[in-house]
């Protein structure tokens, strides 16, 4: 509480009755004197005029006294209320303070989580709601993009009241992103309205949501820019150059930790994925065949498989040369993937130019329509080499659960001979076990 300084001894007020005792000595004097006699008016007026001088030398004193006592008080009060004053400003240092360390404190759990071994998708989860939670303010949003090879951003992850998927739809990433990832640099823009760094009309035509303000730093690691974190708000002086600096120390955390969740992916995708078609290999797809058909016994649904195979790819192989082949083999996978993409079709490279499609709660006939189409749209694609249009056919055996086995594996062998039989028949066919 602050000190007001209230005058303790007010100025002096005269005292009319004091003078009432000096008064009355006086009178008396002038009475007794004189009629006793005139030689003693001397004597008689000394005393009443004596303790007049005395009494107003006493009011002197005592002013001065209270004037002096005054000007220590307000000395005083000026004093404690500069004392009060660095109080008021020590313990809001000490409250940013406080503030400062838990954001360090919680900085530090941040890293402990992210050394939990994360997925690439978990670690982006946990970022942006403890970047929100570190900095954001109530109408705040928090964004993270991922860069690819060619710098092209794309939204990868969101936290925030305002971070549903509809309301953000600059899934590119906007002007202030590239700019930050253009610049590889920290960056505050306290009111996007008037910093000159960016062009006014475009911001208003590239914003679909209203951004006033905005904290953003580059995601790096090993000198490679991976994305940008930030933060942006539709209210205007929402962050400073400290939320700044607090913001790039995330970012250092968090790219190393989104580097390593990417070197762990790409070692999981290596495991299962076949390297010339990037289809799943061997193993996994017998891995999944077991899931889904799990999964479907659970729910009462039918499950079918295709087993296709290319017609006489040895010739192919021998006419055009392997290297050739194994462009077919890649053009394959594109082409499957892309006839089979409307399914939720599972697809994996099960021997050398032979795969496996799982379609899970297919029934067999659907089953059986769909390598139908596959196997036409395999048969019309071409591929250009050394000036000749070539192509390839494939056969397909369609095998499906319940009518043809209840055990997962058999339905691979069922399909198999249904693959046999469309051989047998002349190739560039379809057939049910
Ligand atoms: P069919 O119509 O009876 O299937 O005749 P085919 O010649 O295709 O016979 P098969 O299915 O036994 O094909 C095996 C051939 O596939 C042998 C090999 O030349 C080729 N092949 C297998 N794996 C690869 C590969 O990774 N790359 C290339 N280029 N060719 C491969
Ligand atoms: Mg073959
Ligand atoms: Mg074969």
């Amino acid at each position: 509480m602050r000190c007001v300084s209230p005058t303790l001894y007010p100025p002096k007020k005269n005292r009319p009755f004091l003078l009432i005792l000096p008064l009355f000595t006086l009178l008396l004097s002038l009475y007794l004197g004189p009629r006793n006699n005139p030689s003693f008016l001397l004597p008689y007026l000394s005393i009443p005029v004596g303790t007049i001088v005395l009494f107003f030398v006493f009011l002197e004193q005592k002013n001065k006294k209270e004037q002096g006592l005054n000007s220590e008080i307000e000395d005083l009060q000026g004093r404690i209320n500069i004392l009060y004053d660095q109080l008021q400003i020590e313990e809001t240092k000490n409250k940013a303070l406080h503030l400062k360390l838990k954001k360090y404190d919680n900085l530090a759990l941040l890293t402990e989580k992210f050394n939990q071994n994360l997925s690439l998708d978990d670690a982006l989860k946990l970022l942006a709601k403890e970047c929100f939670q570190l900095l954001g303010q109530e109408k705040s949003t928090c964004l993270i993009y991922l860069s690819d090879s060619y710098s092209e951003l794309s939204l990868a992850g969101s936290y925030g009241p305002a971070a549903d998927d509809s309301v953000i739809k600059d899934k590119k990433g906007d002007i202030f992103s590239q700019w930050a990832l253009a610049h590889t640099q920290p960056l505050l823009v306290e009111d996007t309205s008037s910093d000159f760094r960016f062009d006014k009309q475009t911001v208003k035509k590239t914003s679909q949501r209203k951004i006033s303000s905005l904290i953003s730093s580059c995601l790096i690691s090993q000198n490679r820019p991976l994305g940008i974190l930030r933060l942006d708000s539709p209210e205007k002086k929402l962050w400073t150059l400290e939320d700044l600096r607090l913001l790039n120390t995330i970012a250092d955390i968090a790219s190393i930790a989104i580097d390593n969740a990417k070197c762990y992916q790409n070692i999981k995708e290596l495991a299962i994925k076949d390297s010339l078609t990037g289809l799943y290999t061997h193993t996994h797809i017998l891995e999944r065949l077991d899931e889904e058909f799990k999964r479907c016994l659970a729910d009462e649904n039918s499950l079918s498989v295709l087993m296709l195979d290319i017609d006489f790819f040895k010739k192919y192989n021998d006419r055009y040369g392997h290297l050739a082949g194994d462009i077919v083999l890649k053009n394959l996978s594109l082409w499957l993937k892309d006839a089979l993409k409307t399914q939720d079709a599972i697809i994996g490279r099960f021997g050398g130019e032979e795969f496996l499609v799982i379609l899970p709660a297919a029934s067999k006939q659907e089953a059986f329509s769909l390598a139908e189409n596959t196997r036409a749209f395999i048969q019309a694609k071409t591929i250009n080499l050394r000036r000749n249009k070539t192509g390839i056919t494939v056969s397909i055996g369609a095998a499906g659960f319940p009518q043809d086995t209840d055990i997962a594996g058999d339905l691979i062998n069922k399909a198999d001979t249904a693959l046999y039989k469309a051989k047998r028949l002349g190739r560039n066919r379809v057939c049910l076990f």
